[in-house]
């Protein structure tokens, strides 16, 4: 989920088909779509339409895509700017990115923001580790809390967060008007990783033998983001040998590699734990 700090797409063109598994989130998310597409369904009876919702899960299990989703199916720009932008800004800035960011999107409502890595500025407050950082990230914290505050249930803009780190969110952050709802996407099953492969596979030039179920058999506690590595990094390994589709022994050369880079992965991450 790489977006950068303030990223305004107008079209997006990605819908719930590109979303393979996530049935119960897709489901849940079919709401939100609802309320951007037909506000007035809700608010005539009273209701207030949420505000932020929290999309919460593993890296690499499609929250991002998710939301991209989301602004498809609605028809709606979607803003997005991702936590871990903030954590070297200089004082000052990040709270007026926040506060630039709303502002444009109460001007393109009805719209959905998007604030990936949510964690890196809304952990507890007082509680930091890092001095100095700290007061930063508690400023755009605040800033988000006061923009979230400052606009009624009806602008027509709806706040998606993603994190991987509920446990540490301050509880501000969750209260009601807020980040009140709260949607898991999980690792995929092996159902779920054969829908994955179907997705990925599905551009792509392989043999008769290639069989999405094998694939997801083969491929215990992969994500949707390493399953979408496995498909590209199979078809780079069969081009290189000039092959004209893609062979199951370029697909098991491209897990083997996956599962290298993940292990490397855990090996510079471990010593921290
Ligand atoms: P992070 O927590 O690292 O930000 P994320 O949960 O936002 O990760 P995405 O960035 O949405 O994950 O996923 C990365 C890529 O993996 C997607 O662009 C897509 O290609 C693929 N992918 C992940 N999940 C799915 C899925 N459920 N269906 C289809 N493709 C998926």
């Amino acid at each position: 989920a790489k977006v950068s700090m303030f990223d305004s797409e107008s079209k997006i063109k990605i819908t719930f088909e590109d979303v393979a598994g996530l049935d119960e989130a897709k489901e849940e998310v079919e709401e939100v779509v609802d309320f951007l597409r037909q506000p007035n369904k809700y608010t005539e009876l009273g209701g207030k339409i949420p505000k932020g919702v929290l999309l919460v899960g593993p890296p690499g299990t499609g929250k991002t895509l998710l939301a991209k989703a989301v602004a498809g199916e609605a028809g709606v720009p979607f803003f997005s700017l991702s936590g871990s932008d903030f954590v070297e800004m200089f004082v000052g800035v990040g709270a007026a990115r926040v506060r630039d960011l709303f502002k444009q999107a109460k001007e393109k409502a009805p719209c959905i923001i998007f604030i990936d890595e949510i964690d890196a500025i809304g952990r507890s407050r007082g509680g930091g580790k890092q001095p100095g950082s700290n007061d930063e990230r508690e400023n755009t914290l605040n800033s988000l809390l006061v923009e979230m505050d400052g606009f009624s249930t009806d602008a027509g803009v709806i706040i998606l967060g993603a994190t991987n780190r509920p446990d540490v969110l301050d509880s501000a952050l969750m209260r009601p008007g807020r980040f009140d709802r709260q949607i898991s996407i999980d690792k995929p099953d092996i159902k779920g990783r054969e829908a994955i492969f179907k997705v990925h596979l599905e551009p792509l030039k392989v043999a008769a033998e290639i069989d999405a179920k094998r694939l997801a058999a083969q491929t215990p506690g992969f994500a949707g983001a390493e399953i979408a590595n496995v498909c590209n990094e199979a078809a780079l390994i069969a081009a290189r040998e000039n092959k004209k589709e893609i062979e199951m022994v370029d697909f098991e050369s491209a897990i083997d590699r996956v599962i290298g880079g993940l292990e490397k992965k855990n090996k510079i991450i471990s010593p921290e734990e």
